[in-house]
């Protein structure tokens, strides 16, 4: 078979450990139609529920994984946007139409999925 040359955009899926914390904002925020996950090169994590108007529906909460406070670099920028490497939506069930996603998307990550 050939090799691919489209690009596609890799489905980023929540961890395990990233699921836990999702579904502990969610608790937090009933507005929320899903989670925005933003994965520093750091290792830390930032994350925030979203409402279906693209607006935030928590806090922004920043944390590392088996760490009790994020490293030095977050204390210092809050997890500056230049050191981001993946950030996705982790939508609740039933997920928005494509159409919402998109919109939702553009509001929060500056940029739509395709
Ligand atoms: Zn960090």
């Amino acid at each position: 078979m050939a090799k691919q040359t489209k690009k596609k955009r890799k489905q980023l899926i929540a961890e395990k450990r990233e699921l836990a914390m999702i579904e502990g904002i969610l608790e937090g925020s009933p507005d929320g139609i899903g989670v925005v996950v933003v994965r520093l090169e750091c290792g830390c994590r930032k994350m925030a529920a979203v409402a279906i108007d693209g607006e935030p529906a928590s806090k922004v909460i920043i944390y590392r994984d088996g760490a009790e406070s994020v490293c030095e670099k977050c204390k210092d920028d809050g997890g500056a946007f230049m050191r981001v490497t993946e950030s996705f939506i982790h939508w609740v069930d039933p997920e928005p139409s494509e159409d919402e996603k998109n919109i939702i998307y553009s509001k929060v990550l500056g940029s739509t999925p395709h």
